[in-house]
């Protein structure tokens, strides 16, 4: 049997089931949970981008330094925790030290305007560039929010817009001039640390949109046990106009936060910037898009390495 036949997410779901002792807080969130000191928890999450995979050849290395680091930031903040300390791999074929160096400087600045440090990490020669980031981050004991805990009836929110980094890569794939917002969305994602501090104490449950909004919403009821409805019109989508609003549903690397919260805290969130209420959780599983009350049949819900 191949991987394909069993897919990304059931590769994981196999390495997770051999373990032989289960954990809490293990395999299957944007971080692990390590219980380690009395009042305090570790965060822990790790990625790799790999060259002609994640980025093209020539992406500019200052972007590609910081975009790096910001996509394991955002699984710390999908967790609503504070990132701290981080470890960086990088995998290179003999190429030009300018372009370390500005790789370095980009992933420098970005650690500096979120206050982690860099503590270790591995250089190997490889005849593709890959980088692989290993983010570690604290909360107070049992305060971050997991992907487990949506109730039915919580309102379902997304910060910022969704669709511009899938925008972003076809304009520079398809050589479209223009959409430089979308562009640098893509190349040089902002992690949404600060609205997800905002909306750590109504979240029950969270998680960033990096595979697609659907696939990663879907994350979310499969640890949750619920079913989660979206209402096509309320989805703040990138204005980007030559790309079809089903393909930035499923389109990915938006690295936006979707979080689940009671209604009663409709009213604090309201007052919240750069977020959006786009639908509600339900009882059942999957997730469901609807328009003017009738369900859409969507036919990919998002990105599968395999
Ligand atoms: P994210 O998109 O938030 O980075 P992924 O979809 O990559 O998360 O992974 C889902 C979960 O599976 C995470 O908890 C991750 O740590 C875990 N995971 C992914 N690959 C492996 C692996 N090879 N071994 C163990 N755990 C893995
Ligand atoms: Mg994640």
């Amino acid at each position: 049997m191949k991987i394909s036949e069993v897919g990304e997410f059931g590769l994981i779901e196999i390495i997770k089931n051999m373990a032989n002792r289960k954990l809490v807080g293990g395999i299957g969130d944007d971080c692990a949970v390590i219980d380690i000191a009395k009042e305090k928890e570790l965060l822990v999450t790790t990625d790799t981008l790999v060259e002609g995979v994640h980025f093209l050849k020539d992406t500019d290395a200052y972007k590609l330094g910081r975009k790096s680091l910001a996509v394991s930031v955002s699984d710390v903040a999908a967790m609503a925790a504070l990132p701290r300390w981080a470890f960086l791999s990088i995998s290179l074929r003999d190429m030009e030290l300018g372009y370390v160096k500005a790789f370095m400087e980009g992933f420098y600045s970005l650690a500096d305007e979120f206050g982690i440090d860099l503590l270790g990490g591995d250089t190997t020669k490889s005849s593709v560039f890959s980088v692989t980031v290993t983010l570690i981050g604290v909360d107070d004991k049992g305060k971050s929010v997991k992907r487990g805990g949506a109730k039915v009836k919580d309102n379902v929110y997304v910060t910022g817009k969704i669709g511009c980094s899938y925008a972003g890569f076809e304009a520079v794939i398809k050589k479209i001039d223009g959409y430089e917002e979308c562009k640098e969305r893509h190349n040089n994602p902002y992690p949404r640390l600060k609205e997800a501090l905002s909306v750590k104490n109504y979240a029950n449950a969270m998680i960033d949109v990096s595979d697609g909004l659907l696939q990663d919403c879907l994350h979310i009821c499969e640890l949750s046990g619920v079913a989660i409805e979206i209402d096509l019109d309320k989805i703040p989508f990138c204005d980007a106009d030559f790309v079809d609003k089903e393909e930035m549903l499923s389109g990915g690397e938006d690295y936006e936060l979707v979080f689940c919260a009671p209604k009663e805290y409709e009213n604090a969130l309201n007052d919240i910037d750069n977020i959006t209420k786009i639908g509600e959780v339900k009882e059942g599983f999957g997730v469901s898009v609807i328009k003017n009350s009738k369900q859409l049949n969507i036919k990919r819900l998002g990105f599968k390495h395999f």
